[in-house]
This record gives structure tokens, C-alpha cells and sequence, in this order.
């Protein structure tokens, strides 16, 4: 588990825990190269958010930093990465 994660499941009750998880695994962040990343795996939390911004991320694939942009999954996607 994520060092940002074990700190969020000391201070939020397990379920309130189970629901920021649950909203984040929703999303996920993907390169300009097209490498698309769960952003609860990254260590990312994304919980009643609106909008889709785009925010700087270190991508496996290029060994880089590039702009994510931050979206939610598509059914298909969600299959694709749970
Ligand atoms: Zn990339």
C-alpha cells in the first residue's frame, strides 16, 4: 500500500476509506504516449472530483515526466485495469 494511502486508512474510518478508494479507482491517468495508469495503484487519491485536469506524472513508459490527463475510466477500461 501507498505511504499517502496507509496515512489516509489511520485517519478515515474503513468505510469512509472504502469509498475514497472505491471514487479513486474510477479514474485513471494517461500519458500523451498513450500509457494509462490507475491513479489509486500510483498512490493518487481522487474522490468527488469534477472535471478533467491535467497534471504533471511520471510515466513508466517514456521514464519521464509528462502531462497526465486525469479521466475517468471507460467501462471497457475499468475491465482493463481494475
Ligand atoms: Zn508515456
Amino acid at each position: 500500500m501507498a505511504a499517502e494511502h496507509r496515512f489516509l486508512k489511520f485517519i478515515l474510518p474503513a468505510k469512509a476509506f472504502a469509498a475514497v478508494r472505491a471514487g479513486t479507482k474510477e479514474w485513471l491517468a494517461e500519458c500523451p504516449c498513450g500509457h494509462k495508469r490507475d491513479i489509486w495503484d500510483s498512490g493518487g487519491v481522487r474522490y468527488k472530483a469534477a472535471g478533467e485536469p491535467r497534471c504533471l506524472g511520471y510515466c513508466p513508459a517514456c521514464r519521464k515526466n509528462t502531462m497526465h490527463k486525469i479521466r475517468k475510466k471507460t467501462e471497457a477500461e475499468k475491465r482493463e485495469i481494475p
